[in-house]
């Protein structure tokens, strides 16, 4: 039976001038919203107790597992206002599906993508006063469910709890969209073959914390991970997919076999390179290969994607090589694919251009 989510009980929302002042400078998961999605399962009952409460601290005991043993997934998405002020998901299907691939590399239980989705669009309903209208404003939507059974042995726990919360959030870019310097890391790893790269866990970002101060003290302002056994594969970066253009109009991302998160962001992006004239080739990367192509000005671009900052270009690549610092930049830091990728998929997300995938869907 699937569940409603219904809202219990009644919560006072925030006064409209509180939000209003927020939304004018909302910043990244700093604020949220009034109302959480909240469902229990245990193994004896399955799901149950799904609710819409108002925002408030969970009540975990010292010895709940995820405290311990880290049997934790989640998702993000967002929620976008068009100019007529509707409020709009993307593809928030592929985050279900998604959650469940993650739940099952976790030995945590499946939850029916329904409800899910209904979870998200119950939530967002509710809260839509927060959902900002300014340009590349909008509303973060983080689910997640970890072990929350009092118990310290090691097994999978018998009681779950699923979250959803949601967060204003302001553009990535303040001042406009501009390259970033990204660190790739020939050292340190965040997954393994075998491993947990593709499920999306607390513990990936855990484990990819460190290489990311590596990559600050090194000026950049994130860390691209090469494969955990030679270093000579590019994977991806701590949160974000990764991807080249070459002069002969060809988009290069490594395949998402094993260690690499499958990115919605990704997906969408190689769905649409056809349209900019771009061949897309799924294919392992080597270190070598990217870093001759940009010396030889065949890979002209390289950009990050994920949902948070749409697409950020990379204006250069930084790296320790038989002990020397070694800094290679793009021959077009924005360049014209990269910009054209980019605008595409915020136009389809905030409804100013067709959306001929049938991505989207309207909330409220
Ligand atoms: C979430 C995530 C991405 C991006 O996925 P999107 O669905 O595009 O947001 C990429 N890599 C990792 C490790 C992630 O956790």
């Amino acid at each position: 039976m699937s569940m409603p989510f219904p809202l219990v009980p009644e919560v006072a929302t925030a006064p409209a001038e509180e939000i209003a002042r927020i939304l004018s400078d909302p910043g990244f998961g700093i604020h949220f919203t009034d109302h959480m999605a909240q469902a229990t399962w245990t193994e004896a009952a399955g799901w149950h107790d799904d609710r819409i409460e108002g925002y408030h601290a969970l009540a975990l005991a010292p010895a709940g597992a995820v405290l311990h043993y880290g049997q934790e997934i989640f998702e993000g998405l967002k929620a976008y206002r068009r100019h007529d002020g509707s409020v709009w998901l993307f593809r928030p299907d592929m985050n279900a599906a998604r959650f469940n691939r993650s739940a099952d590399r976790m030995t945590l239980p499946q939850l029916p993508p329904e409800d899910f989705v209904t979870a998200v669009r119950r939530l967002v309903e509710i809260d839509q006063a927060w959902v900002p209208d300014a340009t590349e404003m909008s509303l973060y939507i983080r689910p997640f469910m970890f072990g929350s059974e009092q118990f310290l042995g090691v097994r999978s726990a018998a009681e779950v709890t699923f979250v959803v919360i949601a967060s204003p959030c302001g553009p990535y870019f303040a001042d406009g969209v501009s390259p970033v310097k990204i660190w790739i890391s020939t050292d340190l790893s965040r997954a393994g073959q075998g491993g947990t790269g593709a499920a999306k866990c607390g513990g990936n970002y855990a484990a990819s914390l460190l290489a990311g101060r590596q990559a600050h003290r090194q000026g950049c302002s994130q860390v691209l991970f090469t494969d955990a056994a030679d270093h000579e594969w590019l994977e991806e970066l701590g949160g974000m997919n990764v991807f080249l253009v070459t002069s002969d109009g060809r988009l290069l991302t490594p395949p998402t076999s094993g260690t690499i998160l499958d990115g919605i962001t990704r997906d969408s992006v190689m769905a649409l390179a056809p349209q900019f004239g771009l061949t897309v080739q799924e294919r392992p990367i080597s270190l070598s290969e990217l870093l001759a192509g940009i010396g030889s000005q065949d890979v002209v671009e390289a950009f990050a994607c994920g949902t948070a900052a749409v697409i950020t270009p990379i204006g250069a690549f930084r790296l320790e090589r038989e002990g020397q610092i070694e800094e290679f930049h793009l021959p077009s830091p924005f360049g014209p694919k990269t910009a054209d990728l980019r605008r595409r998929l915020v136009d389809i997300q905030w409804g100013r251009t067709t959306d001929q995938f049938g991505w989207t869907t309207r909330v409220a």
